[in-house]
């Protein structure tokens, strides 16, 4: 299902222009615009689902396996040295583009911006600890 005025949606629908590296009926794979890094590309299911918790679990499971063979296979053509998978939800997170995407952003030793994933830490008592715990207990 598509979305109106969605940049993905086009992009999926050939709209858009972009550098696609990998497609099948459920996926297309495209070169991430402004890369963080030499490869950045983004996984777009073809249906608009605007977020983790929008999309299914077997699309989400799908695109999780496809990550795990495409991190593979551009470790190998780039030849980088380590790889990040990121997933974005909500503007507070970060997410920019509301069509659930995840990125493949391969890592090189030899790259200034070694910092593009680094945040700071909070602190949190023993006793919060726990109250966090138990609160996620599932
Ligand atoms: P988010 O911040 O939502 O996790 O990631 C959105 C990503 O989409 C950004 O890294 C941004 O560079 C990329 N992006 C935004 N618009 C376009 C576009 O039109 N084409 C491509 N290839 N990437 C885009
Ligand atoms: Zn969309």
């Amino acid at each position: 299902m598509r979305e109106k005025d969605c940049i993905f949606c086009k992009i999926i629908e050939g709209e858009i222009p972009s550098h696609t590296i990998y497609e099948d009926e459920r996926f297309k794979v495209i070169l991430d615009a402004s890369p963080a890094s030499k490869g950045h590309a983004l996984i777009l299911p073809k249906e608009h689902y605007a977020d983790i918790y929008d999309i299914d679990e077997d699309t989400a499971a799908c695109a999780m396996k496809l990550a795990k063979k495409l991190a593979a296979h551009m470790t190998e053509v780039l030849g980088c040295d380590g790889f990040n998978i990121v997933q974005n939800n909500h503007e507070i997170a970060g997410q920019t583009v509301f069509h659930f995407h995840m990125h493949l952003i391969p890592r090189y030793k030899e790259a200034k911006n070694a910092d593009i994933l680094q945040w700071s830490h909070e602190t949190f008592s023993q006793e919060e600890m726990k109250a966090i715990c138990e609160s996620l207990k599932c």
